[in-house]
């Protein structure tokens, strides 16, 4: 009988989705993915989560209350580092344990530990022992993540070109990549910033993203600034940013900002997370020195979206009339 691994649609399944899921295949393994966020799922992560937890991590939990009796495993790396010398937030590393303590009924839970700390070769450890759940063929696990990997490049290829990550997904579900792509037209540019979580998950954040489309702006995330860029900008910072996702977000936000790329931010952040009353104040002066628009969504389990809506609305109309009257309006929506 076929065995199925359920990835819940939460945390870093936005950045590493597509790269696990080829893996699985790639060894025979069926993947199953919980639903996009919904109100079941939230409320199932509020109850079975501490109250103390950011957002993003109770819908985490919400997504794998909604796997556990449909899968043989649940996938859960513990991501302590991505790159040398750097961390990722605890709430990653503390992820799998977390969930089981406070979930009960799961399947079995594989949790590799991701940390290239010292270096990215280590992540072949973690490949190994994944994939050693299945085979005991190191050949053939390595092969099914080469194969993997060199598909997610491809991936973040269209996401350097302008695709955001929630339509490259569908695009690359289709298998139908570059020419899918549209040139469209639009009035103003913005960046959306913050967490992959916050920004792609529609429920989250009330689906910014199609608003933003609809009223026609272009809009840019950290995935689509170049690594290099982000690292330059960020090496001026006057202590260095041992979080990669902070260096992503200041140092996109920096590059922009400096080349004046764009017309505006937006940062959707979750309420009490601590990364993020740092970077947010990074981003919010290098903003104010440049006179670029900036404003700031927080959101947790309580928001409404008839809030976001007036926030966002009053921030693209502000755009639009310091257009016509450059320097005379406010920059903070
Ligand atoms: S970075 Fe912030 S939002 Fe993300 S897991 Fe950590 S506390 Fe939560």
């Amino acid at each position: 009988m076929n065995q199925i691994v359920g990835i819940p649609r939460g945390m870093l399944y936005y950045d590493y989705y597509l790269l696990w899921k080829e893996f699985f295949n790639n060894l025979g393994i069926e993947v199953i993915t919980s639903p996009k966020t919904n109100k079941d799922i939230l409320n199932a992560g509020v109850h079975n989560c501490v109250d103390e937890a950011c957002l993003p991590v109770k819908v985490f939990h919400g997504h794998v209350d909604y796997l556990k009796d449909k899968v043989d495993y649940i996938f859960i790396p513990k991501f302590i580092s991505i790159y040398n010398k750097e961390y990722c937030c605890p709430k990653h590393l503390g992820l799998p344990d977390m969930v089981k303590h406070n979930i009960d009924g799961l399947p079995e839970i594989i949790a590799p530990e991701i940390n290239l700390k010292k270096s990215s070769k280590d992540l072949k450890k973690s490949v190994f022992y994944t994939g050693k759940y299945f085979t005991r063929n190191s050949k053939k696990i390595s092969a099914a993540f080469d194969k993997a990997y060199k598909q997610f490049l491809e991936y973040n290829e269209l996401i350097s070109i302008g695709v955001i990550p929630i339509s490259a997904v569908g695009l690359y579900d289709e298998m139908n990549l570059k020419n899918k792509i549209q040139i469209e037209q639009y009035k103003a540019k913005i960046l959306l910033l913050g967490h992959s979580y916050n920004i792609y998950d529609e429920y989250i954040n009330m689906n910014i993203v199609n608003k933003l489309k609809k009223s026609g702006i272009k809009i840019i995330t950290a995935e689509m600034v170049e690594e290099e860029k982000i690292r330059y900008c960020t090496s001026k910072l006057p202590k260095r940013m041992f979080w990669t996702h902070g260096q992503k977000i200041v140092g996109s936000a920096f590059a922009l900002i400096e080349e004046k790329e764009i017309d505006g931010i937006i940062y959707v952040s979750s309420f009490g997370c601590g990364l993020d009353s740092v970077l947010i104040e990074f981003v919010e002066r290098k903003a104010k020195e440049f006179k670029m628009p900036f404003t700031l969504l927080t959101i947790d389990e309580q928001t409404g979206e008839a809030g976001v809506n007036t926030r966002v609305e009053a921030f693209l109309d502000m755009l639009e009339w310091r257009d016509k009257n450059e320097d005379n309006i406010s920059t903070y929506g």
